[in-house]
């Protein structure tokens, strides 16, 4: 573990065009959770799979205490836009670089031709498939000629004499900031599952998943993979989930023999509450579930 841990501290694993993640210290591993939980045994007292077995009961229960026992610390470089969403976890210590003392950072998030996406049509917050390369390219030239005139303006301030304070207030959000950032192994990850949802921003996603994949899951790997069986890659079923899957399995008993359920079928025995409705999240949600497990066609 020792060594492990000396050749992961420091690391800088990339995210975006010039930010990072990078592990500066842990405690615990994934015999603290297990520790904790067997209170009064100690370490050592039991086999690995009794250990796996334990992780994978607490993690399916929600006895989330144990998980407390671990905590990482990391030292991160992200966009502020992407930070004002990171730093809403309020259960994570804190230190970030400081623009009041020291000139801004000077890196800015680029985005590349094809990175630009349209807005999603069935979502208010989220992205949809990516521009055409042309009008990328003409986007991410404006970038570049936006960043650096606001840079320009930046230094040109400083050098007259402004005080950082305010020079910066013109800076846009793409400018990258460095933290510390310390959390315990429970809020860690529930940050990830948020985090690493494709509901979230694929900026901040990106951050989520290089911290699961290349630091979490080395050093906790039995917890990693209880969290991504339970939660990360998990599915909750609703009461009116259960409803809909039941009367939809009496539903197929009636359906010719090799015939498949269809959007029909589904619409036929949703929740009575969804019925009047035109637009409805949940049921849309529902049909997602349905056919991620293959029941229903994609
Ligand atoms: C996809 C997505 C979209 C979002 N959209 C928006 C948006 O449009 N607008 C917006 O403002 N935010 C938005 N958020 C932020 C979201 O509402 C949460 O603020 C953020 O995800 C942090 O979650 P948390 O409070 O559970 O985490 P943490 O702050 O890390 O807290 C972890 C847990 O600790 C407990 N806890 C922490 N602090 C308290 C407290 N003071 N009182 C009681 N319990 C506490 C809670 O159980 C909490 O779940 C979005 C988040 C996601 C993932």
């Amino acid at each position: 573990m020792a060594e492990l841990i000396d050749e992961l501290r420091w690391k800088k694993f990339p995210v975006l065009n010039d930010g990072f993640v990078c592990l500066v210290d842990v405690m615990g591993d994934d015999g603290s959770v297990v520790q904790a939980a067997r209170v009064s045994y100690g370490a050592g007292t039991r086999q690995v799979s009794d250990d796996r077995t334990l992780i994978r009961y607490l993690m399916r229960h929600r006895h989330s205490t144990p998980f407390e026992m671990a905590e990482i610390k990391f030292l991160v470089r992200v966009p502020m836009d992407c930070w004002r969403q990171w730093i809403r976890h309020r259960t994570a210590n804190v230190n970030e670089y400081s623009t009041r003392y020291s000139v801004a950072i000077e890196a800015m998030q680029a985005t590349e031709p094809t990175e630009w996406r349209t807005q999603a049509e069935s979502n208010r917050q989220g992205s949809g498939s990516p521009l055409p390369e042309d009008v990328g390219r003409q986007l991410s030239e404006d970038e570049v000629a936006f960043q650096r005139a606001a840079r320009d303006l930046y230094e040109h301030r400083l050098s007259v004499g402004v005080a950082r304070e305010q020079a910066r207030k013109d800076l846009p959000l793409c400018t990258y900031t460095e933290a510390y950032w310390k959390i315990d192994l429970h809020n860690l990850l529930h940050f990830l599952a948020l985090r690493m949802d494709s509901h979230a921003q694929a900026e901040i996603r990106d951050y989520a998943t290089t911290i699961g994949e290349q630091i979490v899951r080395p050093l906790f790997p039995l917890v990693w993979e209880a969290f991504c069986d339970y939660r990360a890659e998990g599915m909750t079923l609703t009461r009116l989930d259960i409803g809909v899957i039941q009367r939809l399995q009496q539903r197929i008993l009636q359906l010719p023999a090799g015939a498949k359920p269809g959007d029909d079928d589904f619409l036929a025995v949703q929740d009575e509450a969804w019925r009047p409705l035109t637009r409805s999240r949940e049921r849309d949600e529902c049909r997602q579930k349905l056919q991620r497990l293959g029941i229903l066609p994609l």
